[in-house]
């Protein structure tokens, strides 16, 4: 689609957004059995008579989910109630061999909330917007049909009933989201919350997040809501953006023709960048909904409530704003710096003992974010220490090691850990700090380029890096910059 095409939609209609995202919550065992959630199991290990409905057995919930739901409810300030029902939604897939999924319908366990999003605005300026949440509920999830032909053969679909039982919280938005790009925003704040909650792993690529987009468009100026379709399953944020401007485009273009929007169930196909029908809007009665009756209401003391919230981490935006107004970095460095709480927790402990944040906040988002993005890895996960960051960082304050010596280290501290001093004597990185030996090679530069050395003398600046060169490379690098350039300064000018 060409870019200047949807400009021109988009100056006539404007779109609404509301997302439903199924995020898998983060237990060792499935919501209402003890079978394990693993990732990349054989398929069908990890399935219980209770995940497949066998006849005679009963759900028991997995109460570790309770606290799992209380945290986002109170992430994202909602009502978290105390009094909960699981309902049976009732449908055929032969991927849900129970005939029904059991989750929550008329009363959720949270409900009515909202997260801030950062939006654009103009002239590359940003501004802050609340989304509303309207819900989040438990939910299991269902199997997986597989219909890969190199699994399947050509006709045949396999059934991995692995995750069928897996606990997911569906959390429900607003119709509050004004454009693909505010869609993005609010999918990466929603998944870093959960993240910093540690309540879901929330990893796309494993199936751990995931978004249905619902979208209708309006007149601009118009404050009704248009008739809106659902995309679904769609399973990359680049994607979530693309097939909702697609959906946009296709709903423009039959409003346009005189037609209506119907409502429909719809999917994306990033091969074509288009959109169409899956089948048109089933409605909830469809399913018909009623109280699993092997199931009590569920029940939470408020006092449990209080226990949880006591325990909850600081959430990002609040980590932005004290790290702002605390250390006085730029928004954008802050922003980069909370963008996990691993990043964020390892920033902090290393400012502990390095105590300034400018110049650490330079060497976390350059080099350590640099070497962790190469390893697709988190800082938690690799060897180096916030106290072997400041370490490496004080050599070079103190002359010890030059920046560039430093920041060969950075990978080697991330991948084998260890001391930078150690490090660097093994390595002979150790600066020449030694000024007789360093007036040595001063002095036979000099002596090597006597007509270099006479326009320096004569006041012209220019040819002063070269012989800056030549010293740095008899040093292999090793010694520092300013002082080779305060020494050269020195012998040739006396100044
Ligand atoms: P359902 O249960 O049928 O999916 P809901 O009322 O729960 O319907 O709404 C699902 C999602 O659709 C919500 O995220 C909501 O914000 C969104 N939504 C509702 N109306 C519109 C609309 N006119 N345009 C865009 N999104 C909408
Ligand atoms: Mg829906």
């Amino acid at each position: 689609m060409s870019s200047e095409v949807l400009d021109e939609i988009l100056e006539r209609y404007e779109s609404v957004i509301g997302l439903e995202v199924h995020t898998h919550l983060r237990t060792e065992s499935k919501l209402f059995s003890p079978s394990p959630v693993r990732y990349g199991d054989e398929p069908n290990h990890d399935v219980h008579p209770i995940d497949l409905g066998m006849p005679g057995v009963l759900p028991v919930l997995n109460e570790r989910v309770v606290d799992l739901a209380i945290r986002l409810g109170l992430a994202t300030h909602s009502t978290v109630h105390t009094h909960s029902v699981f309902a049976r939604k009732n449908y055929f897939y032969p991927d849900l061999s129970k005939g029904y999924q059991i989750s929550q319908y008329e009363e959720p366990v949270v409900s009515n909330g909202w997260i801030e999003i950062e939006v654009a605005a103009e002239a590359g300026t940003s501004v802050r917007k609340r989304i509303g949440i309207t819900r989040a509920h438990l939910e299991e999830d269902a199997g997986k049909s597989i219909h890969d032909t190199a699994v399947a053969g050509r006709d045949g679909t396999h059934i991995d009933y692995n995750r069928a039982g897996v606990p997911l919280l569906e959390i429900v938005s607003e119709p509050d989201l004004r454009s693909a790009e505010e869609a993005g925003a609010y999918l990466r704040a929603l998944r870093q919350i959960l993240r910093y909650l540690d309540v879901s792993e929330a990893d796309m690529e494993k199936g751990q997040f995931r978004c249905d987009a619902n979208v209708s468009i309006r007149p601009r100026g118009s404050s009704e809501l248009g008739t809106r379709t659902e995309l679904k399953n769609i399973n990359s944020f680049r994607f979530v953006e693309e097939a909702i401007l697609a959906e946009i485009e296709r709903q423009a273009a039959l409003l346009d023709e005189g037609g209506r929007v119907q409502q429909a169930t719809m999917a994306y196909d990033p091969g074509t960048g288009r959109t169409h029908v899956l089948r048109l809007k089933e409605d909830a009665n469809d399913y018909r909904y009623f109280p699993d009756p092997d199931l009590i209401p569920l029940a939470i003391a408020p006092e449990r409530i209080e226990a949880v919230r006591a325990e909850l981490p600081e959430l990002p935006d609040a980590r932005r704003a004290r790290l702002e107004s605390e250390l006085g970095l730029s928004s954008q460095d802050v922003a980069q710096l909370v963008a996990t709480r691993s990043l964020a927790d390892f920033f902090e402990a290393a400012l502990a003992t390095y105590g300034n944040a400018k110049v650490l906040a330079n060497w976390v988002l350059r080099d350590l974010l640099q070497a962790l993005n190469e390893r697709e890895c988190e800082v938690a996960d690799t060897k180096i220490t916030p106290e072997s960051l400041s370490g490496l960082l004080v050599l070079v304050d103190d002359g010890r090691l030059t920046v560039r010596s430093a920041r060969e280290l950075v990978p080697v501290l991330v991948d084998s850990g260890g001391a930078p001093e150690t490090l660097m004597r093994e390595r002979g990185l150790e600066a020449v700090s030694d000024v007789a030996e360093l007036e040595a090679i001063v002095d036979t530069v000099i002596a090597a380029n006597v007509d270099i050395a006479e326009k320096i003398r004569d006041g012209d600046d220019k040819p002063l890096n070269a012989l800056m060169g030549q010293v740095m490379k008899q040093t292999q690098g090793k010694a520092n910059p300013g002082e080779v350039r305060a020494l050269l300064a020195t012998r040739l000018r006396g100044a």
